[in-house]
């Protein structure tokens, strides 16, 4: 990967008469990445990657590939290709003819297009496969006919709009890894369109997360899920339990979270420079709460890094979802609130077992809550 951006987004935004899909959005995609954007339906997300292909032209703003202005050059001439949900094959013609395509209509001579798309064939693991019609292949085979249509004109940026979409769960789960073997393979740009969460943090080396037409956060999948930006990126990705508070304390060394929906105090182990007594959210993961038995009239347990009396809260065990690997508990604390928590099933012979109605004490690290301030 070099550091030349291969696309560029300059303060780009999309207006359909008075709805704005695409708010001033600024970004850059490094070549060979393989990058994801991600957001709820109607966010604005397949909005910027017709841009990028020249489907829709920006009401404002820049795109840039290789670090030319493409706003005037026409689609077929950009050096991106498009690979649609729906596959968009051609039902009439033949595989090999349907993988042809592109090549056929820039009168590439014919022994180079019958090399290049038994290579692309290959590429795929449609080998053979040529002389098929799309009726006579699977969903997902049909789905790597279209990427080999999309690939054999060596396009610098492969763009894909939702391409599991259509797949079975099952299937959606090979393709994913197939999916990234082949960018590996080709070393190509890929630029992902999704409203799968899994499916961007599974595949994408970097994501977008988009909302209302506005880009929340752009990270590594890791990044977004441990450093969420705002409440709406940390509900966004994975599960998560946010309280709303107020900083009570914010020093350098460490700060108190004090919530209406919690009795007792979070305590962090680290100053969050929020504004003092203004409103922020403590965001847990469920799997970073732990779950331990409660006895009557004992100590809450101390993990040791916080004060006593501070992340530790007594609750009731409401539902237990059975997960296979794991198992999603609510637990129900003082005032009505419940608190997602997520246990590993790996060692559940010699754990504890929890069961409906018992009291537990739920405990977590001053490490492990993220501050929102927005
Ligand atoms: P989905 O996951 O449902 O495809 P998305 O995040 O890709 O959603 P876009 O298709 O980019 O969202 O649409 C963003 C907003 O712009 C939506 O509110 C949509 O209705 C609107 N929109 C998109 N295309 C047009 C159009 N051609 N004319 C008018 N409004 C449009």
């Amino acid at each position: 990967m070099t550091n030349q951006p291969i696309i560029t987004f300059e303060n780009v935004t999309k207006r359909f008469g008075k709805m704005v899909a695409v708010d001033n959005v600024s970004l850059s995609v490094e070549e060979g990445e393989f990058f994801s954007l991600l957001g709820p339906s109607g966010c604005g997300k397949t909005t910027l990657l017709r841009m990028l292909a020249g489907f829709e032209t920006p009401t404002e703003g820049r795109i840039l590939i290789d670090g030319q202005d493409i706003s005037n050059v026409p689609p077929n001439k950009r050096p991106v290709n498009m690979v649609f949900q729906s596959y968009a094959v051609f039902p009439h013609m033949s595989v090999a003819d349907n993988v042809a395509y592109g090549l056929k209509v820039d009168r590439t001579p014919a022994a180079e297009i019958k090399r290049r798309v038994e290579e692309a064939l290959e590429l795929v693991q449609l080998g053979g496969l040529g002389d098929r019609k799309p009726d006579q292949l699977s969903g997902g085979q049909r789905q790597r006919v279209a990427l080999a249509r999309a690939l054999i004109k060596r396009p610098r940026v492969l763009l894909l709009d939702e391409p599991l979409s259509a797949l079975d769960a099952k299937l959606r789960e090979q393709m994913r890894t197939e999916l990234c073997t082949l960018q590996e393979k080709v070393g190509i740009t890929f630029i992902m369109v999704t409203h799968d969460q899994d499916e961007a943090l599974a595949l994408a080396s970097r994501c977008a997360v988009m909302n209302r037409g506005v880009l929340k956060q752009v990270a590594t999948p890791s990044d977004l899920y441990e450093f969420p930006n705002s409440r709406f990126v940390a509900d966004f990705i994975g599960s998560v339990n946010l309280f709303e508070g107020v900083l009570a304390v914010d020093e350098p060394s460490h700060a108190v979270i004090r919530s209406p929906d919690l009795p007792i105090d979070i305590f962090l182990d680290h100053g969050v420079t929020g504004p003092r007594g203004g409103t922020v959210w403590a965001a847990i993961r469920p799997e970073k709460i732990e779950l331990h038995k409660k006895v009557e009239g004992g100590e809450p347990p101390n993990l040791g890094d916080a004060p006593k009396g501070t992340n530790a809260v007594a609750g009731i065990i409401r539902h237990e979802a059975y997960l296979g690997g794991s198992s999603v508990y609510e637990v129900e604390i003082a005032g009505g609130r419940r608190v997602k928590v997520h246990r590993s099933n790996l060692t559940r012979w010699d754990q504890e077992d929890f069961k409906l109605g018992e009291t537990v004490w739920l405990c977590w690290h001053a490490c492990s809550p993220a501050v929102l301030l927005s």
